[in-house]
């Protein structure tokens, strides 16, 4: 009895001291890969992390495969509205000690921008075909000062390479401008042409395709969104020959089997290259995948806590020259 009331009094004793100390802070993560998007309960579907596991044949004359798939004991759940969302997202991003960058609806990134701490939400302009937008109405996008990043430049779905010269005018503006610009290359996920992407093309997201533009345009710091899975000798050889080349590893990290990523990473920072990768989820309607996706890197038994460091944060502040100091 008197050992119980021991217990009980140490613990109240302790619950009252950790109160009154602030907890300490999660050592800081950048996310470089977020979509801000208005959310639709109709076609936000729920999601099982990992999903690419199994991609069963089909044929053609019956229904095009499910892209994403909902059996599994923890599946993600769809936020079901933008306040939701971002509610979900700000906490999240306030506990993790986080900042993103995010592309997509301005007038969502602007919502994120009021929420979340000063700073923490890096406004990024995507454009794949000419049609979206004129030079000069990109150009001014960019001089106005609001977005610090050109991303996600997506031209693959569209059928066109990020070389096509179509393309070219914009890639300009933004090595003038200092702008560093994401490229999606590579995944697509499974059947892709089939399911609502007709002009979508595999062989466009082979890292390659990158070395005219790089030639163009030596000032261009570019990064390679999704790492060019799954062509990651085409990446390593893309990335020894061009210094300034980074990737992200979003996506891929939650989407395809779990041991295919960690061996995806793995060879990238085998190869040498741990201080160019970058974080990344591509976030898009699911609040958890933030913890799922980061638990990857968290919990890679291949990577050295430095490694880990680096991919979370240190080479994004060095990619983005970002001030250190103000991310902490
Ligand atoms: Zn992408």
């Amino acid at each position: 009895m008197k050992v119980n009331l021991f217990f009980i009094v140490a613990l109240l004793y302790s619950v009252g001291m950790n109160a009154q100390q602030p907890a300490a802070k999660h050592l800081p993560i950048i996310d470089v890969h977020v979509h801000a998007m208005k959310m639709n309960p109709a076609f936000a579907a729920d999601m099982c992390p990992w999903f690419l596991s199994d991609m069963p044949g089909g044929d053609p004359n019956q229904p095009p495969p499910a892209f994403i798939n909902t059996d599994c004991a923890m599946p993600l759940k769809a936020a079901r509205s933008d306040k939701e969302f971002q509610d979900s997202l700000v906490a999240t991003m306030k506990r993790l000690n986080m900042t993103i960058i995010a592309s997509g609806d301005g007038g969502i990134i602007r919502n994120w921008q009021k929420a979340a701490p000063a700073g923490r939400v890096i406004p990024s302009i995507g454009i794949s075909s000419s049609n979206e937008m004129t030079v000069v109405a990109f150009t001014d996008s960019l001089s106005a000062g609001f977005y610090k990043v050109m991303g996600e430049v997506a031209p693959q779905y569209a059928g066109l390479s990020p070389a096509d010269t179509s393309l070219d005018a914009y890639f300009a503006a933004a090595e003038k401008l200092n702008i560093p610009v994401g490229i999606h290359m590579g995944t697509g996920g499974n059947g892709s042409i089939n399911i609502n992407n007709p002009k979508y093309r595999a062989s466009l997201g082979n890292p390659f395709l990158l070395e005219d533009l790089l030639a163009r345009h030596p000032k261009l710091k570019v990064w390679v969104m999704h790492a060019g899975y799954p062509m990651v000798n085409e990446m390593i050889a893309l990335m020894g020959a061009n210094a300034y080349v980074y990737v992200d590893i979003a996506g891929m990290i939650w989407s395809y089997p779990l041991a295919e990523v960690n061996d995806y990473i793995r060879r990238l920072v085998q190869a040498g290259f741990g201080e160019r990768i970058l974080y990344g989820t591509d976030l898009m309607v699911w609040p958890k995948l933030l913890e799922t996706s980061i638990g990857v890197i968290e919990n890679a038994n291949y990577l050295s806590f430095d490694q880990k460091r680096d991919i979370l944060f240190n080479n994004a502040v060095r990619f983005f020259r970002l001030d250190e100091a103000q991310y902490k």
